[in-house]
């Protein structure tokens, strides 16, 4: 947390906003509006708990942008949901969708609970209401949302299936991210850690660093740092250090990840601080990301990267695999200290490129193979990354500014051939 000024992860994405449209020569009538989330929906879901006691949550949904396609963005589940982090995440979602350019907005939703701590029928409970009460704003030409931090394929296929009660027919495209059984996309469930990978060896390749011999150090054991380090160790990185909420554990000759992963998910609630390896010490989630390695993917939560800790920083590459892990004064200080860093908007796309195949085979009714999907998937990020790579050393940039003058333009210039209504 900044030392000087409280951390509000929207100030983050006006000031990256303003930036970009200032090095592309906009006045401030161009991209005005971009600054502002369209629509914000808070509402108090009240759940008849286990025990019999009635409880209310509060939750929200937030579309911030409509211009190029409808809103689209994941539904978080943690304590600390509140609705400036949820404008933050919905305008990332926004300029993401830009860089990739897929034909969609962005848009956000959580609910502030403690998914660990709530039993699956209060969870389905929890997902239905609050679906039911964000009904009439969402759906496959408004608003699709997807998983992210605390919500999984399980909560998805609830989503539509409440969704489709209420519409009385089957609706698989308002939501993606679900059940291979209800409409979900093969190679959904890998699809942001296997971006993660993907712009990893992009990025080692663009700096002429071999794999051979480049550690990595992954803060995160949710779907994208687990899906992350597990495809990172597999293409050939020496991964020394992960961690999850209980804490980090480390070995500077190689974690075994594939028996990590296996461990971690035997069980729920098995965390790291009881993970019993060869050679392994246990560090704190600070220290995690101040080791010295190749690349750090911070694949937690916002603010993880900031002016405290900057400084300290070890690594040479660090890859956003969570939104908004590092804040503005975290960047400066990076930046001059020659740490390259490849933003979450483009690093961690992987996921919604593939909810966007997913919804196109759900309007289609149409399916996939596994192989197909990785391998568009892959032409994609292969592009966005070079279109980023090639704009920020033409205007000699830092990456997340080449990703946010190629993002802004899209957005900016969808909106103002559309006209501002009436
Ligand atoms: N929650 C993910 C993200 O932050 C995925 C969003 C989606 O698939 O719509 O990118």
């Amino acid at each position: 947390m900044s030392t000087t000024k409280k951390y509000n992860p929207y100030d983050n994405v006006q000031a990256v906003v303003k930036n970009a449209a200032s090095i592309l020569g906009y006045s401030h009538d161009d991209y005005e509006a971009v600054l502002f989330p369209e629509r914000e929906l808070k509402v108090s879901i009240p759940i008849r708990m286990d025990d019999g006691s009635v409880h209310v949550f509060e939750g929200y949904r937030v579309q911030h942008s409509t211009s190029r396609g409808p809103a689209k963005g994941g539904i978080r589940y943690h304590q600390n949901v509140n609705i400036d982090e949820v404008k933050a995440l919905a305008a990332w979602m926004t300029f993401k969708c830009a860089v990739v350019n897929i034909p969609y907005g962005g848009g956000k939703g959580g609910i502030v609970c403690d998914p660990s701590k709530l039993s699956d029928s209060e969870l389905r409970r929890l997902t239905r209401r609050f679906t039911a009460m964000i009904a009439p704003i969402i759906g496959p030409d408004q608003d699709i949302p997807a998983p992210d931090v605390g919500t999984n394929a399980n909560v998805m296929g609830w989503i539509m299936d409440t969704y489709s009660m209420l519409k009385g027919h089957c609706v698989p495209g308002v939501v993606t991210g679900k059940p291979l059984e209800l409409g979900g996309a093969l190679g959904r469930h890998e699809a942001t850690g296997r971006g993660v990978m993907l712009t990893t060896l992009n990025i080692l390749k663009a700096l002429d660093i071999p794999v051979k011999g480049s550690t990595a150090v992954i803060q995160g054991m949710g779907n994208v740092g687990s899906i992350s380090a597990k495809l990172i160790h597999k293409a050939g990185l020496k991964v020394i250090a992960v961690s999850d909420v209980s804490c980090g554990i480390y070995n500077p000759e190689g974690l075994n990840i594939p028996e990590i992963i296996e461990y971690l998910s035997a069980k729920k609630g098995n965390l790291l601080k009881d993970y019993k390896g060869d050679g392994v010490s246990y560090i704190s989630n600070e220290e995690l990301l101040e080791l010295k390695t190749t690349v750090l993917v911070p694949a937690a939560l916002e603010n993880q990267i900031n002016e405290k800790n900057a400084k300290k920083i070890q690594a040479k590459v660090i890859v956003e695999g969570a939104n908004g892990p590092t804040t503005v004064e975290a960047d400066e200080i990076l930046k001059k200290r020659g740490i390259i860093l490849v933003p979450d908007i483009l690093a961690n796309a992987g996921g919604v490129v593939v909810s966007y195949f997913e919804w196109v085979q759900n309007i289609q009714s149409v399916s996939w193979s596994e192989e197909y999907v990785n391998e568009r998937l892959k032409t994609i990020m292969d592009q966005a990354f070079q279109a980023v790579w090639d704009i920020a050393r033409e205007k000699d940039t830092s990456l997340r500014t080449g990703a946010y003058l190629i993002a802004v333009k899209r957005v900016v210039d969808a909106k103002n051939l559309r006209g501002i209504w009436p």
